[in-house]
């Protein structure tokens, strides 16, 4: 774990401005133009990146249909990509105090979690995704002794990555690392917010020997350079994680452009339902406080939902204000701190709007509402939970993607199902029960990727992430993802 010293000596580093990387290096934006980074620690700015354009799009794409034509790493050994994976993971680790301190002063994360939840699990899921390089075979068809059947598996080309704020690291890897395993190389657009991470991991890449133009990083905004990549007629896919909207817009970009496969992670509405027979009231309610607070609510999964059962309803509520009311919201540097600061002022407001909408429509506030701190010049939010919310309230239909939850009370198992199965999203969910045969049923029934039973939020990188219904569809994670960046190849051999 880092210490309170690493993180006191990395927090004033200076970084300057900072240019793009393509080619295996720095460059400046073909406008010369930048964007100012403010941190949401103190509302402060601190660095500069790069505005880039639709030209340097342009130039990254090339440089990197450039260097998969060479073939120095699209067609070398898996063993050769595994071991500069490795050493790239390696490098990571060995930066992660300086990653997570940078990570932090961008984006706001606690850094308890961001130091676990970025670099780390960054360098783990590079490791996973090398280790398994030299282990994907093509096939052998089931043919007539007549013919020869081969079933080649081969990188698709040029892959396109657009990631948000809230785990630019760790999201930027459950992509960067399955497309560069299989052969691909990358054009990764970080999010305008939290660009500072993305750009150091492109330079710890080529010191790991990755060759030059197998991984560029364009900064800039989303409307320029996202828009441009995804419409780009020479890149192959799109991996995105993001808000619906977005995902819509690269869907029409798509099939404006080359017919791009388009990957799309996005939102989420996730149901946590609490069962009379949960195990440990208590630890659930704490459990639960943490699945929708961490990281200000900027967790794609957050379980912003919660059902539950009327029985024991005012008991866990007790529990879970309890638990609320000890999570200390402040510096996201300090280690003492549970939950840091939201991403921005912008996004700050937009919480606070969804906080009105919800009163205005009748829903009860139970805790928080409020910006805290506003002596730091950062933006801090009060951990906010609503109860009395209803079907149609804003607040069950629509993801705030802050630290806002709104509380149902459901009577049985029945209307559990439908309570949390009534939203457009399906993404992640929990249950909370001792019965076995509940929780078998639940996981079943619910329309989610992903349904937790007697926790919240847990998961490696062993299992797959991602959502059904409008929470989007592809998977990140696991050997499945994998298969997203390989395409197959028949060979049909006369005998
Ligand atoms: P966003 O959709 O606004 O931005 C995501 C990325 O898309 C950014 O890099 C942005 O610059 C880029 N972008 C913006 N406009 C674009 C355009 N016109 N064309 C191409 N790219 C464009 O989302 P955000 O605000 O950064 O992140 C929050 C959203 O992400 C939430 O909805 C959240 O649920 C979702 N999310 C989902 C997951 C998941 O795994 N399903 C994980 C984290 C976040």
């Amino acid at each position: 774990m880092i210490s309170q010293t690493a993180i006191n000596a990395l927090r004033k580093t200076e970084i300057g401005a900072r240019g793009l990387f393509i080619d295996g290096a720095q460059t400046e934006a073909t406008s010369g133009a930048s964007l100012t980074v403010i941190s949401p620690i103190d509302g402060r700015p601190f660095a500069s990146i790069a505005d880039g354009t639709a030209a340097d799009i342009d130039r990254a794409v090339k440089s990197a249909r450039k260097a998969f034509e060479k073939g120095s790493w699209s067609r070398a050994a898996p063993a050769f990509r595994k071991k500069v994976l490795t050493r790239f993971a390696d490098l990571i680790e060995k930066h992660a105090d300086e990653l997570a301190v940078l990570g932090v002063r961008d984006n706001g994360t606690e850094i308890g979690m961001a130091y676990k939840a970025e670099p780390l699990s960054a360098a783990g899921t590079i490791r996973y995704y090398a280790e398994a390089t030299d282990k994907v075979y093509g096939e052998i068809a089931p043919t007539a002794e007549s013919v020869l059947g081969l079933i080649h598996k081969e990188p698709l080309g040029v892959v396109g990555v657009i990631v948000p704020w809230n785990f630019p690291l760790m999201i930027g890897a459950w992509k960067i690392a399955p497309a560069l395993a299989a052969g691909n190389c990358v054009v990764v657009k970080p999010p305008e917010i939290a660009s500072l991470t993305l750009l150091r991991l492109a330079e710890l890449a080529s010191e790991a020997g990755l060759p030059a133009g197998v991984l560029n990083v364009v900064t800039g905004r989303g409307a320029v350079t996202g828009e441009a990549l995804g419409l780009h007629m020479d890149v192959e896919a799109i991996a995105f994680t993001g808000s619906g909207p977005v995902g819509r817009r690269l869907l029409e970009y798509s099939a404006r452009s080359n017919l791009k496969r388009v990957f799309l992670e996005l939102g989420g509405k996730s149901p946590n339902i609490v069962f009379a027979d949960a195990p440990d009231l208590k630890q659930a309610a704490v459990v639960s406080a943490n699945g929708i607070f961490r990281n200000s609510g900027q967790v794609c999964v957050a379980g912003s939902r919660l059902l539950v059962q009327a029985s024991v309803y005012d008991r866990f509520m007790d529990e879970l204000l309890s638990a609320t009311t000890r999570l200390k919201v402040g510096d996201p540097l300090d280690l003492t701190s549970d939950i840091g600061a939201v991403s921005s002022a912008e996004q700050l407001d937009k919480n606070l709007g969804f906080v009105a909408k919800a009163a205005a429509e009748g829903a009860r506030l139970v805790t928080g509402g409020d910006r805290i701190l506003t002596e730091t010049g950062g933006s801090y939010m009060a951990p906010t939970i609503f109860e009395n919310v209803t079907q149609d309230m804003q607040l069950v239909r629509e993801e705030v993607f802050g630290p806002v939850l709104g509380v149902m009370r459901f009577e049985n198992e029945e209307e559990a199902v439908r309570l949390a199965n009534s939203t457009v999203y399906g993404l992640a969910s929990a249950v909370w029960t001792a019965n076995l045969s509940t929780a078998h049923r639940m996981v079943r029934a619910i329309n989610a990727g992903v349904v937790h039973v007697n926790t919240y939020g847990g998961a490696d990188i062993t299992v797959p992430l991602g959502g059904v219904k409008q929470s989007g569809f592809g998977r990140d994670k696991s050997l499945h993802a994998l298969e997203k960046y390989l395409d197959l190849k028949t060979a049909w051999i006369a005998l």
